[in-house]
Parts: C-alpha cells; structure tokens; sequence
C-alpha cells in the first residue's frame, strides 16, 4: 500500500507540522476508498519496481533517472513493461535507464516558459496544485527547491508518480499526496504555490484563488497558469457545453480579468509573464498515450479553433505576491 509516513516524519518539525493534526486522518479514510478499482492493481506494479539505485539523475535539465548501461537488455524490458502498465502517461517526458517516456505533453516545455520568471527555488517550500504525475515537482526540486508538495486527487498521477519516485530510490523531500486542493486547511506555510492547467477546471474560479492564497505566507509567490481568451477587464469565456471536446472547463478569462480577479483576492505585483497558443507539437498522441489529442480538439479546416467554433487554447502565466496583511477585502 501507498505509504505517507515518510511525508510525516519529514514535516513533524516543519512549519507544515499543523497539518499532520488533520492529514493522516484524510489520506486513511483516502486509501480505505480506494481499495477496490484500480489501485490495487497499481500498487502491485509498484512492488515490482526493485532496480538498483541509479548511478546519474539530472533533474535540472530534463527528468532523468539512470542509464541504460546499468542494467541488462532484459531488465530493461522488464522496466519497459511494468512502466507501459501506467499508461497512458500523460504528463512528462521521463527518461528512465534510457527508457523514453514520451508523453502527450511535452511537459518541460510548459516549464521553460514558466521557470525564468520565478524567484529563485532555492530553499524554498513549494506547493503544486493539481500536479499531475509530478514532472515539474522534479524539476523544481532540480531548481534547489527545499520541500517538494504536490496534490493531485487522480489516483493514476499518484502512482506514476511514485513509480519514479522508487526508481530514483532516495526519500527526497518530494511527495505527491491524492487529495483536492479544497482538502487543504489554510496552512499559511508555503514560500510559491503553483497552479497549473487548474483554474479552467474550478468551478468556482475566486475560491480557487483564495484557497491558493490560504496556502501562502505572506509574501509569498503565486505562479498561475491557465487558459485565456483575449479581451478586457469583463471579458470571461463560460463554454456552453464542451471546450475542446472536454466537459470539465467553466471560466476561461481574459489576462485583464484575471489581474483584477487577482487584486480582489488580495494579490499584488500581479503580472503576466507568458502568453502562449498551445501548438500541436506540444500536446500529441504518443505510444505512452495512444487516445485522442488536441489535433483531434480543434476544428479540422481551422486550428485557431476548437471543434465547437472557440477560440484554440490559449495560456496565460500570470505571477503575484500574497499581500503581506491579512485583510478580508473578498
Ligand atoms: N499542473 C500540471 C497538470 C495539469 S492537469 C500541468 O500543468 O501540466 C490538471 C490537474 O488538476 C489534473 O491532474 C487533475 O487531476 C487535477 N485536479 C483536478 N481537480 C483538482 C482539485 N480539486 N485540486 C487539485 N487538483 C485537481
């Protein structure tokens, strides 16, 4: 079974020790749910996962985890094989003992669009939300990061996640725990808090926004990504019925909303960093992730649109700063 108590021991002297008054309780009641479906398939595909410790890593460049010289042509079959049980694999690429997980998203892209603008990670406590299957928590930790925390409720992520996790083979300060961002008790704890590819899935997006905050210290550094549409302070997009062929995405605004959704929610220094057209050689179908993708999302005589006449997705990454009072304005 997925175990927590590595997380545990590690923040009992933190400044994140409040929550171990709320969190062993959540994630028990987590894994008692969970108990059928697929998890417990999963988790024996986890167990299988026993290589020897790898002799390189580069989290600084790329996610990289071993080479293929270490182990023997069978075993990397084995891996092959064990690690192709997750699929589909959908945010990456791993490289693991020269195995290519190439995912549907080229994950380090969003990256290099994101990481130039952050403060330095150095020493930092970070804070992912709706992290997928991890890949940008290894590189913020390969960004010299001091603690690594992602959550994410899709119990697929998380063992991907932790597949990499055991193959890296050190208990690094780096965890994934399944739960929702609205899970969480105000913990007033982390130096930047990321969310990314999330808003456009909240329903209520302002929530969204001070949960975020109720994670921060003050001062601390929100980074945002999500979906816009271009236009002024009032323009936000509420699809009638599928954006993209997704079911699942309420408000896309433009960057001038979102700053002033922003101000209201008392962040400062709002500003946007990055304004990308998501291409189709970012976001593919791949033998790691053989289903649909956006090519199949957008309109077949016009790819500045989705199938449902939309604008093609767009993507804002917007950074701000918790205000330092605590002033309830919202
Ligand atoms: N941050 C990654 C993944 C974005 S996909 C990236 O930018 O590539 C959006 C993720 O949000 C999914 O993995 C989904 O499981 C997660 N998610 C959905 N509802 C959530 C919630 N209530 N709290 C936190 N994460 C959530």
């Amino acid at each position: 079974m997925i175990s927590f108590s590595s997380f545990y021991k590690q923040i009992a002297d933190s400044n994140l020790q409040h929550w171990l008054e709320t969190l062993p309780a959540i994630l028990g009641e987590w894994q008692r749910q969970h108990k059928h479906g697929n998890l417990p398939k999963w988790e024996k595909v986890l167990n299988k996962l026993n290589f020897p410790a790898p002799e390189h890593i580069d989290l600084t460049d790329s996610v990289t985890i071993g080479t293929p010289e270490q182990l023997a042509a069978g075993d990397i079959q084995k891996l092959h094989n064990l690690l192709k049980m997750f699929a589909p694999w959908r945010k990456g690429p791993f490289y693991i003992h020269g195995i290519h997980i190439d995912t549907e998203w080229r994950s380090d892209w969003k990256w290099d669009r994101v990481s130039p603008h952050l403060s330095p990670l150095k020493n930092r406590t970070v804070l992912d939300v709706g992290c997928g299957s991890g890949y940008h928590m290894w590189r913020m930790l390969g960004g010299g990061a001091k603690r690594v925390v992602g959550i994410d409720p899709s119990p697929l992520f998380l063992c991907q996640f932790e597949a990499v996790k055991r193959l890296e083979g050190t208990d690094k300060p780096i965890h994934l725990l399944p739960l929702g961002i609205e899970e969480l008790p105000p913990l007033d704890a982390f130096d930047t808090v990321f969310s990314m590819g999330v808003l456009y899935h909240r329903r209520s997006p302002i929530d969204h926004l001070l949960q975020l905050r109720d994670q921060l210290r003050n001062d601390g550094e929100l980074v945002l990504e999500t979906l816009v549409v271009d236009g002024d302070e009032n323009t936000v997009l509420v699809p009638t019925d599928r954006y993209g062929k997704m079911n699942n995405v309420w408000f896309l605004p433009s960057v001038a909303a979102l700053t002033l959704w922003l101000e209201k929610c008392d962040f400062t220094d709002v500003r946007c960093v990055n304004l990308d057209v998501t291409s189709l050689a970012e976001q593919r179908s791949t033998e790691w992730m053989p289903n649909e993708s956006l090519v199949d999302y957008l309109a077949n005589d016009d790819i500045t649109r989705t199938v449902e006449g939309y604008p093609a997705p767009k993507r804002a990454t917007i950074i701000a700063r918790k205000l330092a009072s605590n002033a309830e304005s919202v």
